[in-house]
């Protein structure tokens, strides 16, 4: 309708505030961790807490600007945060200049931000684009919400949900299933993750193909995992209920972690290097194997 591509002016003035919030949420996870007692007591104030600050006010300002987009006039927003009406307006008028040069492009790196934000949380890890859809100029989102087969598509998945390339590639790719490393942010070092390549649920809508192969695989797997981990056991888990397609881990548990049901709580996680180069000697096992 325009030529911002149909993004309303209340769609910019909501993209201009998350934006904002975006990176006040950056800013705000440097005071968290990672600087501390070695940091000068001036320093924390004028380069570490300034800074935040001054982001939050200007978070204020666009969020009045939002709430103007939105049809309040500057009594009622002066009403609604206390600033004075006047004030408002004349921080609103003296914005920095111009719209987005491209809001589409915005919207989509806003909702790769928010996914990459998002952790055990299934909801929110179901909603494609949780900003871009919510504009008035909303397409349909055209990503699978399999979390799993929307990996594959080239979508944005939760941390959690692994890339569509794990550490260290796959190590396995055949035409009925993918075997690779667990995502490591997730999995303690050497967990393969078994996926099938088509969508289903669970073993009853398996082909008979499906079903033959996939004990197989986990004969294949599980002492290669063993050899490679010094793990005692391999827990095979599968539940689906984080994607509604068929996928299995084998989570190597070892001589020194807690044994049965209790291990699942508390798996562990590991580094992407090592998860790779822990593949890549599965990988040579595997060959090894397949030579014998
Ligand atoms: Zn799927």
């Amino acid at each position: 309708m325009d030529e911002f591509g149909g993004y309303t002016e209340r769609d910019l003035d909501r993209i201009a505030v998350a934006q904002q919030a975006a990176r006040l949420a950056d800013r705000l996870r440097g005071l968290v961790g990672g600087h501390g007692h070695e940091r000068s007591a001036q320093e924390w104030l004028s380069e570490l807490i300034g800074p935040v600050l001054a982001d939050a006010d200007r978070l204020g300002e666009l969020g009045r600007g939002y709430a103007h987009a939105r049809g309040l006039s500057w009594a009622e927003i002066g009403a609604a945060t206390g600033v004075d009406p006047g004030a408002a307006r004349a921080a609103w008028e003296a914005r920095p200049a111009g719209p987005l040069d491209d809001p589409a492009a915005a919207v989509a790196e806003l909702d790769h931000w928010y996914m990459r934000t998002v952790w055990l949380d299934m909801h929110a890890a179901l909603d494609t684009a949780p900003l871009g859809g919510r504009l008035d100029a909303a397409r349909p989102g055209t990503d699978p919400s399999c979390l799993i087969c929307r990996k594959y598509a080239g979508g944005v998945v939760p941390l959690w949900a692994g890339r569509a390339e794990p550490p260290g590639r796959h190590l396995l790719d055949d035409p009925l299933w993918r075997v690779g490393h667990g995502p490591a942010i997730f999995s303690p070092l050497g967990t393969l993750l078994i996926e099938s390549k088509r969508h289903y649920l669970d073993y009853a809508e398996m082909t008979a193909e499906e079903l033959a192969t996939y004990p197989v695989l986990l004969a294949r797997l599980m002492p290669v995992i063993k050899r490679v981990t010094g793990a005692e056991r391999v827990h095979v888990f599968s539940n689906m209920d984080g994607a509604a397609h068929f996928h299995t881990w084998l989570l190597p548990r070892r001589p020194d972690q807690v044994r049965g049901r209790r291990f699942l709580t508390t798996p562990g996680w590991c580094l992407e290097p090592d998860a790779a180069a822990v593949i890549e000697r599965m990988r040579e096992l595997l060959a090894a194997d397949g030579q014998g």
